[in-house]
């Protein structure tokens, strides 16, 4: 048999290089300590999980869903949305149900990119960005996020003739890998420049709620006109620990719904109803859950930063996301780092590089462990010999 060659395109996916690692060394019967994934350790709130057992119970829910998601839901997030952003959206045209973000920023390439359409995608970014344009025959130019630009990419340097090419430009704030944020000043000049080249946008935020000391991530649509030239994508996943339930939604401009609902309905069958009535439950509940969790993860930070400064390495003090992102000594790959460090304290980070080249001379941290585990990892770190004088 013959593959296609996009699957031979396709880099190694970051996640599932690392798990094999760490399953190679748990396998000998090495105690390994993991920053690597960005996955709530703290479980799903038990009201929600409450809804989702009960209604697991009706049978209703053992059929075939709509592939646009029960009315209920899009009105939950529409109300979601008023409550949290103060913005009003149609949940019949502008609200859509996914199967997790990560489905619906796969799958809306498939909505703009033709063979040879250009996708406007940050560097360092979460890899579904370029990789949903390569599968649709596209082509990825980055964006660099660095240092210099507050990690905010510098559209203005944008080249005329490839901004023109561009049909689609991706953006993340709260960012992962790097944890900056954005304010409504940068989503303007994100909206003037794609009514100026006519692109479309795409904003990912999943960590709108995960945020400390206070501050409050803004959603890409509180900026004017927004709505006419983008759309958000956003999930239970991080707000709610709900990263296995597989339930986010995008909201925004009616025609991007409407092109994603399209090529949706021919490839899924939407998202089982017993999950969908959890995230209503998610989504209309008790909020006081996402501070908890944020405490906790402020509390981790902390420890975190402190301990890395401490070390020498360059690091801010994240206002949101569940991760560090942290400067390596000179004189290292972010690879040569990593792969050294795993292999001889067993603590595993991510190299800035799985996110994109511009991640060079970088480490991600994520703050989804446990306190005793960071604790330990965070000893084993302080201990390796790069950081002995
Ligand atoms: C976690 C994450 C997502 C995906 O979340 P799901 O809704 O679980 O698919 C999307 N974008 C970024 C940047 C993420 O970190």
């Amino acid at each position: 048999m013959r593959l296609a060659k996009r699957i031979g395109k396709l880099p190694p996916y970051l996640f599932v290089e690392i798990s094999r690692k760490i399953a190679e060394k748990r396998a000998k019967g090495q105690d390994v300590v993991s920053f690597a994934i960005g996955d709530p350790d703290i479980p799903t709130p038990a009201h929600i999980i409450a809804r989702l057992q009960e209604a697991t119970l009706d049978p209703a829910n053992h059929r075939y869903p709509e592939s646009d998601g029960l009315p209920e839901l899009r009105q939950a997030i529409a109300e979601w949305y008023e409550k949290r952003f103060g913005l009003a959206f149609d949940p019949n045209k502008e609200v859509l149900p996914l199967i997790g973000s990560k489905e619906g920023i796969g799958h809306i390439a498939l909505c703009f990119i033709d063979p040879g359409d250009v996708a406007l995608v940050p560097d360092p970014g979460y890899p579904v960005y370029s990789v949903g344009t390569m599968f649709a025959g596209g082509e990825v130019i980055f964006l660099p996020l660095n240092e210099q630009n507050d990690f905010l990419p510098d559209l203005e340097q944008v080249p005329p003739e490839i901004a023109q090419r561009a049909k689609l430009l991706w953006l993340n704030y709260p960012n992962n890998p790097t944890a900056a944020i954005a304010g409504l000043d940068f989503f303007e000049k994100a909206v003037a420049f794609a009514k100026k080249y006519d692109l479309a946008v795409c904003h990912d935020g999943p960590y709108s709620e995960v945020a400390f000391d206070g501050y409050q991530p803004v959603s890409f649509l509180q900026a004017p006109g927004a709505r006419e030239v983008g759309v958000e994508f956003h999930s239970l996943s991080k707000s709610y620990n709900m990263t296995g339930w597989r339930i986010g939604m995008v909201v925004g401009n009616a025609t991007m719904v409407d092109a994603l609902m399209r090529v949706k309905s021919n490839l899924d069958s939407g998202i089982p109803q017993a999950i969908q009535l959890a995230a209503i439950a998610a989504l209309r509940g008790p909020q006081d859950c996402i501070a908890e969790h944020n405490t906790t993860y402020q509390r981790r930070r902390d420890r975190l930063v402190e301990v890395l400064q401490k070390l020498g390495l360059r690091v801010n003090k994240p206002l949101a996301s569940l991760y560090v992102w942290a400067g390596i000594p000179q004189g290292y790959t972010s690879a040569d780092f990593t792969a050294q460090l795993l292999e001889e304290t067993n603590v595993v980070v991510t190299p800035g590089t799985g996110y994109g080249p511009s991640g060079e001379g970088y480490i991600r941290l994520s703050l989804t462990i446990p306190d005793d585990r960071l604790e330990e990892g965070l000893k084993r770190l302080a201990s390796w010999r790069p950081f002995q004088k």
